[in-house]
């Protein structure tokens, strides 16, 4: 087996995505990092990459691949690997991550593997660790196909390590073609964002049905606020159009991992526990001395959350007011 692992890189307003880079120091522990950048992107971009850990970047500025959707870069990474064969291509798991291992799988007819949390090369093999409900469980998945091996790697899933190389780019050519351009990117809805980050909160207080409703996820955002954190729900409070999908914590959500989870008048069902379950601290407020989330939490308050909140707020407020 070579001795390279790819990663796509991925950019969120012009900066390297955290996943990107925790891609890139599982890969550079394991072997020769290298990165594909398709494109517009600014140079500290390029610099960051190198400094944790890419030591080759393949890159297109081609504003091409910003404004379709997948085609252009499936069809530009599928020619690299078939030129360059790196023995795996890591891809996070995000909407174009899914979209482009997807594509891929289909044009070299070779399996894949999704929502992996860890994974060893073993020879001409990639095993991957699947955590399962809740991550009660890991499963183990082998890929044995010849072929490069196309893994989607769950977010958080590795520490980003500074690790600078010294840096070489390969600037490829531009996809062309009329059939590349099928889709196209007609609008970028940005969901205003108010507070920390979810995915990089140190504190992030989340709500459940239990909240009740959408007026009273403004009690959440006092608590966030006094504890500079970020607001998070469950998909129960989602699919109620209480608050936007961009807050939904959990398996077909966000991945979390702060310093303290507050789950509020929140069941912690699987698909709820495994998008935060490795929280540092987890407080549970909830009215029903059985619910599950008291199982996965370091504090539980048995208590009604419209009681309790309050009080909270009111002795956070009073103690940042007395220093
Ligand atoms: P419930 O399970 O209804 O729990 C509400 C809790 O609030 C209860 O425990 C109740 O005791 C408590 N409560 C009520 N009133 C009060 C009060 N006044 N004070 C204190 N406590 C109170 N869910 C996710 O969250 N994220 C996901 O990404 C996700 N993905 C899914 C994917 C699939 C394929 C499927 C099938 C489901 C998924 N779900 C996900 C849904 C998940 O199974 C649960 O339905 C959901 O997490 C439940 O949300 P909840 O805890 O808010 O609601």
């Amino acid at each position: 087996m070579a001795d390279v692992i790819w990663v796509y890189a991925e950019l969120t307003d012009d900066r390297i995505t955290a996943t990107s880079l925790e891609m890139l120091a599982k890969a550079a522990q394991l072997a020769k990092a290298e990165a594909v950048l398709l494109g517009p992107a600014p140079e500290e971009a390029v610099e960051t990459l190198a400094k944790y850990g890419a030591s080759k970047i393949y890159r297109c500025a081609d504003p091409i691949y910003g404004d379709y959707l997948t085609l252009p870069a499936a069809d530009t990474v599928a020619g690299l690997i078939d030129t360059y064969k790196p023995a795996v291509m890591l891809f996070a798991s995000s909407y174009s991550g899914r979209d482009l291992v997807g594509n891929l799988s289909a044009r070299f007819d070779c399996g894949a593997i999704s929502d992996v949390g860890d994974f060893e090369l073993k020879g001409r093999s990639v095993e991957a660790t699947i955590p399962a409900l809740g991550a009660s469980y890991q499963n183990t998945s082998t890929l044995t196909s010849d072929g490069t091996k196309l893994l989607l790697v769950r977010p958080k899933s590795f520490e980003p390590k500074i690790n600078e190389q010294p840096l070489s780019i390969e600037e490829v050519p531009v996809a062309s073609g009329d059939d590349l351009r099928k889709l196209r990117l007609k609008d970028r809805v940005t969901v205003k964002r108010e507070g920390p980050q979810l995915e990089g909160a140190k504190t992030i207080v989340s709500g459940g049905r239990g909240l009740k409703g959408e007026e009273n996820f403004a009690i959440l955002k006092d608590l966030a606020e006094l504890l500079d954190g970020a607001v998070g729900a469950t998909r129960a409070a989602v699919d109620a159009g209480w608050v936007p999908y961009s807050m939904q914590v959990g398996q077909t959500g966000k991945t979390v991992k702060p310093e303290l989870y507050i789950a509020c008048g929140i069941s912690g069902a699987v698909q709820h526990l495994s998008g935060m379950k490795t929280s540092k601290t987890i407080i549970s407020i909830n009215k029903d001395a059985d619910a599950p989330i008291f199982q996965y939490s370091d504090f539980g308050v048995v208590g009604d959350v419209f009681k309790i909140l309050p009080q909270l707020i009111d002795e956070l407020k009073k103690r940042k007011a007395a220093k």
